[in-house]
């Protein structure tokens, strides 16, 4: 099934549903009215001479127009482009470059980034850039009048002779490691995954999801908008970017069944339910949701689980590349892999955890990196043959770069990133461990831990730590003394960095590789 024929099909079903609620200024549309306005901007496009595999860019942080122009470029089979709402002017003009977009459909502004300006900047390097379109302009407005017959008839034309294995999406991925790839996507490759992430999270036209997290990135487009109108479940839009009170209150005032997010903002929003009277704000509403996006600590899952009334609650693991889940973990999993691990593989998935030298299977309870192959593994990055070579093999295992165990069920745990691994001494230190341990520190609120040169071992760890309020000062020292006797002495940080924050994407993942460049110039 293509995009277009799932969003026809839960219109006839739910018409009435509520399909997308912005909940900053209060609009809200039900599935027909969304349906309408989607093929309205569909014909638009169309009137503008966008054929299929086209690349359209689409720059803007949250807001209804994204999930519009998402649905609208996959019924006429444009290829959408996902700009980060963060990118600056080098990443706008590698991304459209790159992905040789031709329209770019945009917000005006965003923070202090002035999208019209970086775009008409862009203009002398990016020669196939035809078109700019901005939200709230005679432009924007022309593009979502109301089509003629004659106009719908061509959409639903050009719709016919679309395929769920042609490429619909070119999605780049976070830029945690490095930078960003664009991951191809195939209608199939996220109308699938999206439904069945939803489907183990029991969604029914009777769900609400709140979708703080970006739209930008595959958690928000695919586990949250595809899941949602694949199940005729409503899109909830709390704030253009993440705002913990903003998230909390949309999931209050609209009854929001469902709460997404990567572990910073659960972090964020339980230090904000710990300064308001209890009842303030009504979660009683949630049942489910989803954590993903980077490895959270027990402690976190077990609060989300107990005070945020989200029992149901799921952590997702995957990658851009794949669509993105590969493992979940299920409601009637026991608690502790439901806070521990992230489940088992997906439906109609392959996994297994290999030797990333020798490419042998290893058996359940050896480290390796974990590959997986099927339905939601991309065609490949974005005209960089040489480096989807590297990631797909010819057997079609996509190799992820994560290090993770499976044990004897069959549940996963995500070690690190291979790249984040530490050799000191000739010895893998997987810097999860580490921080695991870290947390249980009374003085330490987050810790990240980073392989730093060094002359003699090869690699020295260090120690990030972020400190709870109103403690002054953490040293390598004690950090020593409260780690000897209960972990091993190498795995012992030997430096420790107190700061307010570590760099991050705007997807929320910790850059330890801006972490690392950072700390060798700290240390001379
Ligand atoms: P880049 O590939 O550009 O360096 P990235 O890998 O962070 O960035 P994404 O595709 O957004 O880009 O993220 C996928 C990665 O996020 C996975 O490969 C994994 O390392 C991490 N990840 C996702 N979900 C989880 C999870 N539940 N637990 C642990 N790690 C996770
Ligand atoms: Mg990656």
């Amino acid at each position: 099934e293509t995009i277009g024929q799932t969003l026809a099909r839960t219109t006839e079903a739910y018409g009435e549903n509520l399909a997308l609620v912005d909940a900053p200024s209060g609009r809200t549309w039900t599935y027909r009215e969304f349906r309408t306005e989607v093929l309205a901007l569909a014909a638009g496009l169309l009137r503008h001479g966008v054929q299929t595999g086209d690349r359209v860019g689409l720059w803007a942080p949250n807001r209804p127009e994204w999930v519009m122009v998402q649905y609208a470029t996959a019924e006429i089979g444009a290829i959408l482009v996902n700009l980060n709402p963060a990118y600056r002017q080098n990443e706008l003009d590698y991304a459209l470059t790159q992905s040789g977009t031709s329209v770019v459909l945009a917000a005006d502004r965003y923070k202090d980034s002035d999208y019209r300006g970086m775009l008409d900047a862009a203009r002398p390097s990016t020669p196939e850039l035809r078109e700019v379109i901005l939200f709230e302009t005679p432009e924007w407005d022309e593009l979502l009048t109301r089509p003629s017959d004659d106009e719908l008839a061509a959409v639903a034309q050009r719709a016919s002779t679309l395929r769920p294995d042609d490429s619909i999406n070119i999605q780049y991925t976070s830029g945690t490691t490095g930078f960003p790839k664009g991951a191809t996507l195939t209608h199939a490759n996220i109308s699938n995954n999206g439904y069945l992430v939803g489907e183990l999270l029991a969604y029914t036209d009777a769900d609400r999801i709140c979708i703080p997290v970006p739209f930008y990135h595959c958690f928000g487009m695919v586990m949250g908008n595809l899941a949602a109108t694949s199940h005729g479940a409503a899109m909830v839009i709390p704030s253009p970017t993440f705002d913990p009170e903003a998230a909390l209150r949309a999931v209050a005032d609209y009854r929001c069944t469902s709460l997404y997010g990567v572990p910073t903002m659960f972090i964020a929003e339980l230090a904000l339910l710990d300064h308001v009277e209890p009842g303030q704000i009504d979660l009683s509403s949630l049942r489910t949701g989803i954590m993903a996006g980077s490895p959270c600590p027990e402690h976190v899952m077990r609060q989300v689980v107990d005070r945020m009334h989200m029992g149901e609650v799921s952590i997702c693991y995957g990658m851009t590349e794949t669509s993105p889940v590969s493992c979940q973990t299920r409601v009637d999993d026991p608690l502790e892999l439901r806070v521990g691990t992230v489940g088992r593989v997906g439906p109609h998935l392959e996994i297994k955890v290999i030797d990333p030298i020798t490419g042998e299977t290893l058996p359940r309870g050896e480290t390796g990196e974990f590959c997986t192959r099927g339905y939601s593994v991309m065609s490949g990055y974005w005209n960089e043959p040489e480096k989807t070579d590297e990631a797909l093999d010819a057997d079609g295992w996509m190799h992820t770069g994560d290090l993770a165990v499976m044990d004897p069920n069959s549940y996963v745990r995500i070690t690190g990133r291979i790249k984040d691994m530490v050799i000191r001494g000739g010895e893998n230190i997987y810097p999860r461990e580490i921080e695991e341990f870290l947390y249980t520190h009374p003085d330490i609120l987050d810790a990240q831990v980073i392989g730093v040169p060094d002359e003699r071992y090869g690699e020295e760890l260090m120690a990030w730590i972020q400190l709870r309020d109103g403690v002054a000062d953490l040293t390598a020292d004690d950090v020593r003394e409260f780690a000897t006797g209960k972990i091993a002495r190498h795995k012992i940080p030997r430096y420790v960095h107190v700061v307010k924050e570590f760099p991050m994407t705007v997807t929320g993942k910790v850059r330890k590789v801006a972490m690392r460049a950072e700390s060798v110039d700290l240390l001379g």
